[in-house]
């Protein structure tokens, strides 16, 4: 087992069994061991690729959307442009260049990222100008244009099984030989099942429950904002439209499923985004939503295919390729297409975003 199982085993069995979402979070947050907080994941030689990672169409895209809501908002200066988990900032380099070309935007940008981990920090550190904050709670209040993908995946999730005598929490404890971590259902439900969503309060015995409280108070936190101070937050992630039934908590290893309670702090562990719970937290705090669309119709409404075009111009025969590969995999249905969507939370005095008037 990993240096952090070995701690976590020690652990469970000095102060006993500990949370799925406590878990998750040691797992990837762990300030000495945690999967986030040592290493740089992304990319063919880590562990997944994320879309910024596979196509610049994809945060310039984001960064035109930004400017048109900048513009509608009647290009409040300053503004503060808000990425939470920028990764290893590509998205915002790509984001930016695009948004020069709307006149006055960039300059009217304080640039805020939202970053955990210190390897990360500091590789974001090496392209961008900016100001670094450990929660988005902590961002100064004002106008604001806010960018998240991938990052609500990757917040700590509890989970709960329905029995014949109701909800019991999954928890994660020790087998018999008392070495290997293991989950099992706890007597009780625990205080955060009072948060599993209505819909899925008749699941059938057997059936499951995510909750995400760290999701759903920064939905709340960036729904409060836009709602006072005016903006609009783009939340892309892989999930369900509609809270769904289902254990949907995932390790990857070097781009392979991996055991999720085999070795914490080596693998990545995400689960489905519930979106329709963060709306409704965003919508209690005042804001509107738009969406979740499908990622694959949100970047053919913004222009993908027009940019890819542009793109290809006076690119060779094997970039030309590359750039199609890229647009494919993050449009196509069996692809990055579907299961990612996009929503936005934002000021109710706003139109509808781009990419979302359909919807
Ligand atoms: N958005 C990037 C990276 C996605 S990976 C991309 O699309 O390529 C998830 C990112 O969120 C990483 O930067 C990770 O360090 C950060 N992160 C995860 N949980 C976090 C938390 N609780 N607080 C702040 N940052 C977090």
């Amino acid at each position: 087992m990993s240096p952090l199982g070995k701690h976590l085993a020690a652990l469970i069995r000095s102060q006993g069994p500990i949370t799925i979402a406590r878990y998750m979070a040691e797992a990837l947050g762990n300030p000495r061991h945690g999967y986030y907080m040592t290493r740089d994941p992304l990319g063919q030689r880590g562990d997944f690729t994320t879309a910024p990672e596979i196509s610049q169409i994809f945060g310039e895209l984001l960064g035109l959307w930004c400017a048109i809501q900048w513009q509608r908002m009647g290009r409040p200066d300053p503004v503060h442009l808000v990425e939470l988990g920028p990764g290893r900032g590509t998205l915002m380099v790509d984001a930016l260049r695009a948004a020069r070309s709307v006149s006055g935007f960039t300059d009217a940008i304080q640039l805020h990222l939202v970053e955990m981990s210190p390897a990360l920090k500091t590789r974001q550190a090496e392209r961008l100008h900016a100001t670094w904050h450990d929660r988005f709670e902590d961002v100064p209040e004002g106008p604001v244009l806010l960018i998240a993908n991938e990052f609500f995946d990757a917040l700590p999730i509890h989970q709960f099984a329905r029995t014949e005598a109701g909800w019991r929490e999954r928890m994660v404890g020790l087998d018999e030989s008392g070495e290997q971590l293991t989950p099992f259902l706890a007597p009780g439900a625990g205080a955060t099942a009072a948060l599993i969503p209505q819909a899925l309060t008749s699941a059938p015995i057997g059936g499951s429950a995510e909750v995400c409280p760290a999701g759903l108070t920064i939905a709340e936190a960036i729904g409060r904002r836009v709602a006072r101070f005016g903006g609009s937050a783009a939340i892309i992630d892989y999930g369900h439209a509609l809270s769904a039934p289902g254990d949907t908590l995932q390790a990857l290893r070097g781009h392979r499923y991996h055991g999720v309670f085999q070795d914490p702090g080596q693998a990545d562990l995400t689960a489905h985004v519930d979106f329709q719970a963060l709306a409704r937290s965003a919508q209690e705090a005042g804001a509107a939503v738009h969406g979740p669309v499908e990622q694959g119709s949100f970047l053919r409404a913004l222009g993908i295919d027009h940019r890819a075009r542009a793109l290809s111009q006076n690119a060779s025969a094997k970039q030309r390729q590359a750039i199609a590969d890229g647009v494919a995999r993050l449009t196509s249905e069996d692809q990055m297409g579907r299961l990612f969507k996009v929503m936005a939370i934002s000021d109710p005095a706003l139109p509808a975003p781009e990419g979302f008037s359909l919807a």
